[in-house]
């Protein structure tokens, strides 16, 4: 598809970042279960925002350019996307990459699913269709710190206590309540600090390029 090759940069399969969701077999559970999709292509501007505002999403068929924030949590649409990402400009879906074990999954199952999958995406581009009839909102996020912090340990509690389901003891369960805040913690701090290096590395390279 054509684009203004000065202003983007395209990521296709070839990019390590896509190569690892269609290679990483955990991923079919983002993309079967949760309908986490990466489109075939995504146009990178190229300037120094963070990455999230700078992420655009062309429709093959009417060629309009989607802000990739569209897509984000905040609209509720990351998930969900079962057949796709849906063009609220043309009605049509913009074709997107599988991961290989997803693939492997829905060869195997196809005798169940194949008898209702017109009928799921009637309901489905129907549902889309009333989504994203809603004002959407193109923000860059706002990082709660708090929020992420204790979903982290929250997340670092439960993966901790299946990991040892034979031993699980409440007691226990208790006892590891600040280990797992301490590593959230630590979690969080890493994060500001990557984030914070982003912005810093921005607003410098803006500086520079004003003098
Ligand atoms: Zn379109």
């Amino acid at each position: 598809m054509d684009f203004d090759k000065s202003k983007y940069k395209a990521w296709t399969w070839k990019h390590p970042y896509i190569l690892h969701w269609m290679i990483n077999p955990g991923l079919a559970f983002n993309e079967l279960v949760l309908g986490q999709k990466v489109p075939k292509i995504t146009l990178i501007e190229k300037s120094n925002k963070p990455l999230t505002e700078k992420s655009f999403i062309p429709c093959p068929h009417c060629g309009t350019i989607h802000s990739g924030l569209k897509w984000a949590y905040p609209n509720k649409t990351a998930f969900g996307n079962w057949f796709g990402l849906y063009c609220d400009h043309c009605n049509k879906i913009i074709p997107c990459i599988w991961n290989l074990t997803s693939l492997v999954i829905l060869v195997v199952t196809f005798p169940i699913w194949i008898w209702f999958k017109n009928s799921w995406k009637e309901k489905w581009l129907a549902k889309q269709k009333q989504k994203f009839s809603q004002p959407l909102n193109l923000q860059p996020p706002v990082y709660n710190w708090w929020y992420m912090g204790l979903s982290f340990a929250f997340v670092f509690l439960v993966i901790d206590s299946i990991l040892k389901f034979r031993d699980f003891t409440w007691k226990g369960f208790l006892i590891d309540i600040p280990g797992s805040l301490f590593t959230a913690f630590l979690f969080v701090l890493m994060m500001k600090w990557m984030i914070g290096k982003q912005m810093r590395k921005s607003s410098k390279d803006d500086a520079q390029r004003t003098i």
